[in-house]
This record gives C-alpha cells, sequence and structure tokens, in this order.
C-alpha cells in the first residue's frame, strides 16, 4: 500500500511466554500512578484504540474489526477516502452487523501518499498549494459523508500523523472538529488533538525485548496520563498480534480502565 512496506515488527515474532502477567502489572502500575497524580482526567482513566489505513475489507481488516465486535470495545476506524468504494464500505459494515455502533469512521488523509518534497513522509504538509490541498481534503470529507451517512465523523487522522498548522486550518474550514496524531506532534491551537501515544504494529525495534519494553511503557505512560490512545495498522498484524491485542481487550475489562470511542473526547 502506499507509503507503508507492510512488515512485521520484531516484537511480533516473539511474544513473552508471561504476557499476561506482563501485561497486568503494567496496566495495575499506570493506574496507580494516575492516582498518585490525582486523578487530573477524572476518576477512571480511559483508553480508546485507532485503526490507520482503513477501506479494503482484507482478511486482517475483518479480523482486527471482529475482535473488538468479540469484546464489545469501541474502534476509531481511520479510513482512506481514494480507497474508499460503496461496496468496500458495505463489506465493512457487514463484518459485525450488530456490532457497528462500536466503529467511529473519520477520515485519513486523501489518498495516503506522500508529497514531502524532502525528509519524513507527509500527505498535507507545506509543500503544496492552499488549493490543492483544500480541494483534496474537502473530497475526502464529501467522499466519505457520501458513503457513510451519518456514521462519518467529522475527525481527521492524518497520514503518517502529520499536517502543517495551515492544513489543519483548512480542515476547520472543511467542517472538521477535531485531529488525531502522535502524542509527541507539535502542540497547536487550532482544532482539538486527540493522541495516540501506543504503537502496535509499526514499531522500529531491532530487538523483540525492546519493543515489548518500548510498547508496554507507552501502555502504562498513557494510563497514568488518564488518556490512553493505541494506533493499530492491520496490514503489519500477524496471528500472535491478533491473539494479543485480543488478551488487551479482555485484560483490560478486569481494571478500572473505561475504553471509549476515539470521538469520546469530541462531545
Ligand atoms: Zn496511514
Amino acid at each position: 500500500m502506499t507509503g507503508h512496506r507492510p512488515y512485521i515488527s520484531a516484537l511480533w515474532h516473539a511474544v513473552p511466554s508471561n504476557i499476561q502477567a506482563l501485561l497486568s502489572q503494567y496496566i495495575h502500575a499506570g493506574i496507580e500512578a494516575y492516582k498518585a497524580n490525582g486523578c487530573p482526567m477524572g476518576e477512571t482513566p480511559t483508553i480508546f484504540f485507532r485503526a490507520d489505513d482503513i477501506a479494503i475489507p482484507s482478511t486482517p481488516c475483518k479480523t482486527m474489526m471482529q475482535i473488538f465486535a468479540e469484546q464489545n470495545t469501541p474502534l476509531g476506524l481511520a479510513v482512506v477516502p481514494a480507497w474508499s468504494s460503496p461496496s468496500h464500505v458495505a463489506t465493512l459494515l457487514s463484518v459485525a452487523p450488530e456490532k457497528n455502533e462500536l466503529w467511529c469512521w473519520h477520515q485519513h488523509g486523501w489518498a495516503h501518499e506522500n508529497n514531502a518534497k524532502q525528509g519524513r513522509k507527509c500527505e498535507f504538509g507545506s509543500d503544496r498549494t492552499s488549493a490543492e490541498c483544500a480541494d483534496e481534503l474537502q473530497q475526502g470529507y464529501s467522499t466519505l459523508h457520501s458513503l457513510f451517512g451519518d456514521q462519518f465523523c467529522p475527525l481527521f487522522t492524518p497520514p503518517w500523523n502529520r499536517i502543517s498548522d495551515a492544513n489543519i486550518e483548512l480542515l476547520k474550514q472543511t467542517g472538521f472538529k477535531a485531529i488525531s496524531r502522535s502524542a509527541s506532534a507539535p502542540p497547536q491551537t487550532i482544532l482539538p488533538d486527540i493522541p495516540v501515544n501506543v504503537d502496535l504494529h509499526t514499531r522500529n525495534e531491532l530487538t523483540a525485548a525492546s519493543g515489548w519494553k518500548n510498547l508496554l511503557d507507552e501502555l502504562r505512560e498513557g494510563i497514568a496520563s488518564g488518556r490512553c490512545g493505541v494506533m493499530l495498522h492491520h496490514d503489519r498484524m500477524n496471528t500472535a498480534a491478533a491473539d494479543f491485542l485480543q488478551l488487551l481487550l479482555i485484560i483490560l475489562k478486569s481494571y478500572p480502565v473505561q475504553s471509549v470511542p476515539i470521538n469520546f473526547y469530541m462531545l
């Protein structure tokens, strides 16, 4: 797929045998740290899940959605408008038809193309004219609005989690109410930001051990902050990653961490 080289991160080739105990330990530590902080975001920390690069109803995509449906856990689906079609959307909506209220369909760029002339990948950076960007953003909004109707949420996840402030301004003019990027993205005050801080599937660590250490640290720190955002990429999930996702959703239910839809923070 454009801009994404499908490969499996090192950690998904070597899941620790005590992963259940580790997950419990880090979730617990996150909750304790949140309490020690005086619960700044309310009594219970929240967690939300955002899946990027949605459009084609491939087997990995459907498997991921089924895991969320089985666990009754909300999932924000960031849809690439230029890859979408009425038949794709019909198939996505039929994966778990009785659970469609779990999904938050929103926009992921326009065509997921890298338009940066140099440096890090970015679709809506500073290398194109404002008119060109405005046209694509509007086209994406109209496409998804007509495909999803009332189920389309005016939230924008930029591909590679990067977007210029000028384009965030265009998003606001187009009718978007919030954006979702990485927690490390440069601060801006144009639209509310719903940051993700846990990256499950596009990790670059060379060893599984360092991947697990960093992933679990991100989970603990997200929970400790009171708002944990988890990013998923179904194309990079193997069976171990799917099993882990299911385990994570199950274990979370036994802790005072509330799983909320991504648009919970927009209400
Ligand atoms: Zn993407």
